[in-house]
């Protein structure tokens, strides 16, 4: 068999790990007293417009259709939907449908941007903290996933780290703001010393460097917090979308990829998504939920619980002494552990029941991780846990 398959297998993620663990913690003392923190599900509910699509979807005369294959990149009404979407909202006048392929979430997304870029032998750059699964994907695409830092006081990517690892085999910048897990949103400003960076290493290397922008938390930010639709600031751009946290739809596996139309052989990149998905046997994004995300374009779930969620556990986690980055978007806190090792922080942690996950995975360490996409009742109930957490380290 194939080893490295085996091993992907065969060690299971320490966010699910940690989720089976509370799942038994609360069999035994009572699923109310168990704060799990480790899994970045929505808690609120799709919004209605979701629910009532479904229904009439349901009630057409075509099931046949309904439930069959679209075409591979996606059903043409959903496509010409979202790019209406992406020039409405984001005045990004040159999104059109034949840039756009509908994909199994943003993971589907990534893969198949990674494959569709990505020689033997590529170098992909990320900031940390970063999504867990991107290493896997990039090697995935035959790449290797290099992580910089980013600046600790602010979780903003280190640019000059960046221009110094810039090189002839780096074959993408992957970044995602709304972050997950710091939930910092970069601004304007970061995003256009990005942009000229790359435009400058471009020239310098004679060979485009994509710029991938993985965004599902796009909507979910709080006061009013700008984010920058990438596209408009780097031609050499590739949106990963998905609609798991703004529809609050992970289980219905539906996003999609926007291949900019001002990028570097945007025609025939978009020729190579369509290979890769092909390639990685995806054969087309669900029917139904293409249908459904037509319709609901620009709607999202009640993002104010998310909002109300982090003030709440931010305000009172600041209050007893641990430290944190404000963050602006997603819905998850990423703190500093009050002891160089999160590992036995998280363990300390779970003594009380608060089920934390260390930034480790992340490429962070010193840091914990808490998806406080909860429901604002159970943040109430696990405030006495946290306070008593920090007085056993002194805070
Ligand atoms: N990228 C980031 C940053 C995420 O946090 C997630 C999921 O949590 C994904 C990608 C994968 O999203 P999806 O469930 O749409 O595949």
């Amino acid at each position: 068999m194939n080893q490295r398959m085996y091993g992907l297998g065969s060690r299971r993620s320490v966010i699910r790990e940690i989720f089976e663990y509370g799942k038994a913690r609360a069999a035994k003392v009572g699923a109310e007293n168990v704060y799990d923190f480790s899994l970045g599900n929505p808690s609120v509910a799709p919004p209605q417009a979701v629910e009532d699509t479904i229904a009439q979807l349901l009630q057409g005369k075509d099931m046949t259709a309904l439930h069959g294959y679209t075409s591979a990149p996606g059903d043409m009404e959903t496509r010409e939907a979202i790019a209406a979407h992406i020039r409405t909202c984001f005045g990004f006048a040159a999104a059109d449908a034949g840039h756009i392929y509908m994909t199994c979430g943003a993971a589907a997304s990534l893969t198949i941007s990674l494959s569709a870029i990505c020689n033997a032998g590529d170098e992909v750059l990320t900031f940390a903290p970063y999504f867990t699964e991107y290493k896997v994907f990039a090697e995935t695409a035959g790449a290797r996933l290099t992580a910089l830092p980013s600046d600790p006081a602010s979780f903003q990517p280190d640019l000059s780290a960046l221009e110094a690892a810039l090189s002839p085999k780096t074959a993408a910048v992957l970044v995602n703001s709304p972050n997950n897990p710091s939930g910092v949103v970069y601004g304007r400003e970061t995003v256009k010393k990005l942009a000229a960076l790359l435009a400058q290493k471009e020239r310098e290397f004679g060979r485009t460097i994509y710029l991938i922008s993985d965004e599902p938390y796009r909507e979910l930010v709080y006061g009013g917090v700008e984010v920058p639709y990438l596209p408009a600031y780097y031609k050499d751009t590739l949106v990963c979308y998905s609609y798991s946290k703004s529809l609050s739809l992970p289980g219905e596996r539906i996003g999609y990829i926007f291949v900019s139309p001002q990028a570097a052989d945007a025609d025939a990149l978009y020729l190579a998504v369509c290979g890769a998905g092909r390639a990685l046997g995806y054969v087309c994004a669900p029917s139904l939920f293409q249908k459904v995300v037509a319709r609901c374009q620009g709607m999202t779930g009640d993002v104010s619980v998310y909002e109300k969620n982090r003030n709440t556990l931010l305000s009172a986690l600041t209050e007893y002494g641990f430290s944190c980055v404000r963050p602006d978007g997603a819905f998850y806190l990423f703190v500093r552990s009050p002891e160089p090792d999160a590992n036995a922080f998280c363990e300390r942690a779970k003594q009380y029941d608060l089920l934390l996950v260390p930034g480790d995975d992340f490429g962070c360490a010193g840091y914990v991780r808490i998806a406080y996409c909860v429901s604002p009742a159970m943040i109430a109930r696990s405030l006495p846990a946290f306070q008593k957490l920090a007085k056993s380290y002194g805070l």
